[in-house]
């Protein structure tokens, strides 16, 4: 009985060291994201930065580095005319060196709540949802 114990043991251990350097040991997590190395601090999945509060679902209006915007419609009540008006708010969020190539505009994509990054931006993203249409931005 103790041989096998110790047989495990050292299976473990070597499954650890095979592991390659940048992708978490996290299980589940990493796995979400194919990505060879990332070296983001502020990437949700293989960074330090921790996401918390609001989630939005919205469209990439525009790409900057490490940057994006999203715009997402929203239903809001007037109460004068008891009905609901679109409104549009644009978003700046964050995006992971990891998620740089996956992400263009017009993909529908979800964002989540974190601390403030920078003056503009404390949202990072967090999924790709839909590859949207890029024609229909490039007009
Ligand atoms: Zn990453």
């Amino acid at each position: 009985m103790t041989e096998k114990k110790q047989i495990k043991m050292t299976e473990k251990k070597i499954d650890k060291k095979m592991a390659p350097k940048g992708i978490p040991s996290k299980e589940g997590e990493g796995n979400k994201l194919v990505v060879g190395t990332c070296t983001d601090v502020d990437c949700p999945v293989h960074g330090k930065l921790k996401t918390r509060g609001k989630v939005f679902k919205g469209t990439v209006t525009s790409k900057h580095h490490k940057r994006i915007a999203i715009e997402l419609e929203r239903l809001v009540y007037i109460r004068k005319y008891e009905r609901y008006a679109k409104s549009r708010t644009k978003i700046h969020a964050r995006l992971p060196t990891c998620m740089e190539k996956s992400v263009n505009i017009g993909d529908l994509i979800k964002i989540q709540e974190c601390r403030p990054l920078s003056k503009i931006i404390h949202f990072v993203v967090i999924d790709k949802l839909n590859a949207g249409e890029n024609k229909k931005w490039k007009q």
